[in-house]
């Protein structure tokens, strides 16, 4: 995670760091994603209790909720505890409003949200500078930070809202308001700069947000590899037992596979009540002992089953890596036709952790 933040910094020189802790640190625990951003400059996640949470396990630096307060208890938990929170919509501008706090309570800094055509939250462009000044109105609030999420950040040339139109938009809607950007999500964070460069426009994030690079998930467009990310969570089981079979023998419910000839079969002690996904098709990829070889068979609860073809010496014990170091998450989210960030966020609460 340190070097992956490292790598973040780099690529937006001068910029501070919310480090994206959401939905458990993207399954790798919301202390240890902590204790591993400890370096950012501040840390943003989604959950008003987990934000409480990492005050108590002892963050001084800001925190930031990334869909802002649901309820008048989160704005006024926000103002106790020094927590800035994204603002998004009408509702949310009136609760902020409408916030009865304690004259001593220290000042909301807020980051006001602007859709740039992703459809999901934030104010129109053009409403943009209304919201603005009606949360310049308010005593209760210090600052506030100019934040969009783009649809597209990964794809410069999107057919239907490219970056450029994204940028274009946020420009018109921010133009003249004071206040710090914040712009990037890990995607933005890598292809941006160069969009910002096509346009000839200098769009600069005051504050990047990263979330997928700092574990080592590659936000599209290239490898976490090729990005120079590493990896911060392996998954790691080993095989349990393993069968000899015939040409014609299946394997697994629903006897998805069938053997053309004699063959060996690993079973490896990881399923889906752990997080591996029970969509994976045969020939998703997994290591064992070091060797690359194929899921076969369906995936099941506790167990899934590999193909041993290539490697006569594995037994029970051998080493086996579902993803991780020496097996991108990112290929094993492919085959199984979703996303690293998903197969690292339903990692499940059973699953021992080990920190290495
Ligand atoms: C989750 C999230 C991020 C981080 O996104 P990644 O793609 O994981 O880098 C950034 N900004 C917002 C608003 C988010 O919700």
């Amino acid at each position: 995670m340190q070097h992956n933040l490292a790598r973040a910094r780099a690529c937006a020189p001068g910029a501070r760091v919310w480090g994206v802790l959401k939905a458990n640190g993207y399954g790798h625990g919301l202390e240890r994603a902590m204790r591993g951003l400890a370096d950012a400059d501040g840390l943003a996640l989604i959950e008003p209790d987990n934000a409480l949470r990492l005050r108590e396990l002892g963050w001084t630096k800001p925190i930031l909720l990334l869909e802002g307060p649901f309820d008048a208890a989160d704005v006024a938990m926000m103002a106790a505890h020094g927590i800035n929170g994204a603002v998004h919509g009408e509702e949310q501008l009136a609760l902020i409003e409408s916030a009865r706090l304690p004259a001593a309570a220290k000042p909301l800094n807020l980051h006001l949200k602007m859709n740039t055509g992703m459809n999901r939250l934030g104010f129109k462009p053009e409403r943009f500078a209304a919201a603005h000044a009606r949360l310049r109105a308010l005593p209760h609030v210090g600052e506030i930070t100019l934040m969009t999420h783009f649809a597209n950040a990964d794809e410069t040339a999107h057919p239907r809202l490219p970056i450029g139109e994204q940028v274009r938009r946020f420009n018109a809607g921010a133009a003249g308001l004071p206040g710090p950007l914040s712009l990037a999500n890990s995607a933005g964070i890598f292809h941006m700069p160069g969009a910002a460069r096509t346009l000839g426009a200098e769009l600069v994030s005051d504050w990047i947000r990263p979330g997928i690079m700092l574990y080592g998930g590659s936000p599209g467009g290239k490898s976490a590899e090729e990005f120079g990310l590493l990896p911060a969570m392996t998954l790691s089981s080993e095989l349990i037992s393993v069968q000899d079979i015939l040409a014609g023998d299946c394997v697994g419910y629903g006897s998805r596979f069938q053997a053309d000839g004699p063959m060996r079969i690993g079973v490896v002690a990881c399923g889906y009540a752990d997080g591996y996904p029970r969509h994976a098709p045969q020939g998703t990829p997994v290591l064992v002992d070091g060797v690359r070889t194929r899921v076969v068979g369906r995936v099941s609860m506790d167990m899934l089953t590999v193909d041993l073809s290539g490697l006569p010496q594995a037994r029970v014990g051998s080493k086996v890596v579902l993803w991780g170091r020496g097996m991108p998450i990112d290929e094993v989210a492919t085959a199984a036709g979703t996303i690293g960030y998903e197969l690292m966020c339903a990692l499940a609460p059973r699953v021992r952790v080990v920190e290495a």
